[in-house]
């Protein structure tokens, strides 16, 4: 086995701290990764909260990972010892369905293995990236471009991708109006991919204090959602809203924020169902709809648009010992726009 150290929830009462593990072995197919970077998502806190189902203690969490490659396997030929590599949230899947065939291994028929919170396929829990090392199938390593700032990568293995992919699936482009719906680590990365994509961008917040950082991002405009007037205002003049929000909130009202035949798209996962009202969607044929991160190949797709774009995450490095405070921020909205652990300070 291989000694790993990181920073493990015991439980769902209390916050990550230092704990030592150990990860398998070195397979034919595996990459062992040294990580130097691990994005601070949401989903993160949902799971070691407990609050969308019992999670597997002690956890490891972090699926925003890159590092160098440090050793491959007997057969694993697709990167060379010192490359850069990223690892998002899976580490496996059956590879054998449908939409695993067709590269949409998140939405494998047969379950996808997450990256922490998790079970391999040995029956064993999975540890993600708040920690120094990691071992995964080749297949699910990605390559990094050295091109970009390491640490404003990382977040690009769950926002980027949970951001890019949908408005890839509805081609949100020119000619198209599209709301981003909570300015945090998602939402800032919808921001960018929509402005990169061509599409008129709106950001709908409840952080005033957010408007000059939305704008700077690249949003044509910027409407504070507790002000009625300002609301009232963009009633009707969406073609798709890309809700990013963490916790519970009113999809009727965003709904009547969308043109005819528009499209809301949930990727915000409160742990609360949604209420929708059968009028909300009658009225204009709308529609809800979901989206979860993205499978192995867009994934790669993601990343070298974005090398290729020089598009990279908003980021706040932090010391690993200061994850709870960060986590208190990100409750609060706080987050400007995604926090980065280096994990030199583990
Ligand atoms: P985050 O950085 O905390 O951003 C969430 C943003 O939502 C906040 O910054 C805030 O923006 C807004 N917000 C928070 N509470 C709100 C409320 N009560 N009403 C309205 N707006 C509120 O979180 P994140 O990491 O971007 O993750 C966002 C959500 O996506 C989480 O639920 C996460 O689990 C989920 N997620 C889903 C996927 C997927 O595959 N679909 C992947 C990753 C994450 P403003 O200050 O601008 O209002
Ligand atoms: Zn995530
Ligand atoms: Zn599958």
């Amino acid at each position: 086995m291989i000694q790993a150290k990181g920073y493990a929830a015991q439980n769902p009462e209390s916050d990550p701290a230092p704990w030592s593990f150990e990860r398998r072995e070195v397979g034919p197919h595996d990459v062992q990764i040294e990580i130097l970077y691990c994005g601070v998502c949401h989903s993160d806190l949902h799971q070691i909260r407990n609050e969308w189902f019992p999670g597997i203690f002690p956890m490891v969490p972090g699926h925003e990972i890159v590092g160098r490659i440090v050793r491959s396997g007997s057969h694993a030929k697709k990167f060379k010892d010192g490359e850069l590599a990223g690892v998002g949230c899976l580490v496996d899947s059956c590879r054998t369905c449908d939409n695993c065939k067709g590269g949409l291994e998140q939405y494998c028929l047969n379950g996808s293995v997450g990256t922490y919170n998790g079970k391999g396929k040995d029956g064993l829990p999975t540890y993600g990236g708040y920690s120094n090392n990691i071992v995964v199938h080749e297949d699910f390593a990605l390559h990094i471009s050295e091109k970009l700032s390491l640490p404003a990568v990382a977040p690009l293995l769950c926002a980027g991708i949970t951001t890019y992919s949908p408005l890839r699936y509805w081609k949100v482009g020119k000619g198209h109006q599209l709301a981003v719906v909570g300015l945090g680590g998602l939402g800032h990365m919808g921001v960018k991919f929509g402005v990169a994509f061509g599409a008129e961008v709106t950001v709908l917040s409840t952080s005033a204090s957010k408007e000059a950082d939305a704008k700077a991002l690249g949003a044509h405009k910027f409407v504070v959602t507790r002000d009625a007037a300002q609301l009232a205002a963009v009633k009707g003049s969406f073609d798709f809203i890309l809700d990013t929000v963490s916790a519970k909130h009113d999809l009727g009202l965003y709904l009547s924020l969308l043109k005819t035949n528009g499209v809301h798209i949930c990727v915000g996962a409160p742990p609360e169902p949604h209420q929708v009202p059968a009028f909300a969607l009658m009225g204009g044929r709308k529609s809800v709809a979901g989206s979860g991160i993205g499978g192995l190949p867009e994934t790669q797709e993601m990343l070298d648009f974005c090398a290729e774009h020089q598009i990279v995450s908003e980021i706040e490095l932090i010391n690993i010992k200061d994850i709870s405070p960060s986590y208190e921020r990100m409750l609060k909205g706080d987050v400007r726009y995604r926090f980065v652990i280096a994990l030199a300070t583990l």
